[in-house]
């Protein structure tokens, strides 16, 4: 019988009868979930950022540590953390994060704000583009960014993929890179934030992307040089960006990208982890555990993601 912590109390309410639930289709309705416990005592941790739990030293007994966030920045370097660390892949976070991605993409493409705000009723009968002539590049190929290209291919949008490693049909290396930015008429980002990924789009990069191209930003606010960014929308070198992720959150009040009027902020809720989906994978990897099999989306310190 686990015993199983459950150390992100802000979310508790949301999980406590999904997780039972989930526990129960997994063949655990045995174990112990706890919010409370003697950490000796803890098999496994479930973890989100804002946990008060820092130090994980004295959970010497724990097989696990499941991150209910895809992002793991915030914890991967914590270097009292030597138990196994799996982040959270949750189809219900994958399924928001393609409508907000689909849904911003289509906005620019089609120049939505034209019609939705026209004061002055003009009458333009600027057609759009089709999809198929609108180029998206996606940098970041993981389980969000190849959800994405899948669905914004099956609109027809050619879409170019970027990764650190090769994969078929995308590309990689700062070569890759070049490419991927230089045919981005709309440019998403879906990289993890670490050492090697913090300013990737600073003024250099910009300056690849086709002149008054359109950037999604919904990976991690640290991806982009902001002052390159801003110089690069005051230039019309890209033309919008729509932002859902920032160095600091809640973005400041002042901060410049609130009045801006080519940029659209959104209060990072392009995709949030869904209690009932993502207690199954929570207890699918507990499930794992105790059977000795492999744990799913396991952490891989050295990348860092
Ligand atoms: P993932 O499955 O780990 O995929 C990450 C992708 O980024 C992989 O394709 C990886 O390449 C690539 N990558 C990592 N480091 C790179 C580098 N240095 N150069 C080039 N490519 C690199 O992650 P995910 O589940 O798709 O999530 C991606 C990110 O989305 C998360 O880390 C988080 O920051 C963000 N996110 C945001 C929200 C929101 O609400 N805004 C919600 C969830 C997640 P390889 O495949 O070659 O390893």
């Amino acid at each position: 019988m686990p015993t199983i912590l459950f150390a992100a109390p802000a979310l508790w309410s949301e999980y406590r009868d999904p997780l039972p639930a989930a526990l129960a289709e997994a063949g655990l309705s045995d174990a112990r979930l706890v919010t409370e416990a003697d950490p000796a005592e803890v098999d496994y941790i479930i973890y989100a950022p804002a946990s008060p739990l820092q130090d994980f030293t004295p959970y010497s007994r724990a097989k696990a540590v499941l991150n209910l966030w895809a992002g793991v920045e915030r914890i991967v370097g914590n270097p009292t953390l030597t138990q196994p660390l799996c982040r959270m892949v949750d189809p219900g976070l994958t399924e928001g994060m393609v409508e907000w991605v689909v849904g911003h993409t289509l906005r620019h493409h089609l120049g939505m704000d034209r019609h939705i705000v026209n004061p002055g009723h003009v009458w333009d009968p600027t057609c759009p583009p089709l999809a198929r002539e609108r180029p998206v590049t996606i940098l970041g190929m993981g389980a969000l960014g190849s959800a994405c290209a899948a669905a914004l291919r099956a609109l027809n949008f050619p879409v170019t993929g970027w990764s650190r490693t090769a994969k078929p049909g995308s590309l990689h290396g700062e070569d890759g890179l070049r490419q991927a930015l230089s045919r981005a008429a709309i440019l998403v980002t879906l990289l993890p934030k670490t050492p090697e990924t913090e300013n990737l789009l600073n003024a250099d990069r910009l300056a690849l992307l086709p002149r008054g191209a359109v950037i999604l930003n919904p990976g991690r606010g640290a991806l982009i040089d902001d002052e390159a960014l801003l110089a690069a929308l005051e230039s019309g070198q890209v033309g919008q960006a729509t932002l859902d992720v920032f160095r600091v959150e809640p973005l400041p009040p002042d901060h410049p990208y609130w009045s801006h009027p080519k940029v659209t902020v959104t209060p990072h809720i392009a995709a949030d982890t869904r209690a009932v989906t993502a207690a199954r994978v929570i207890a699918e990897n507990i499930r794992r555990g105790e059977a000795g099999e492999p744990f799913l989306h396991l952490v891989d310190r050295g990348r860092g993601y």
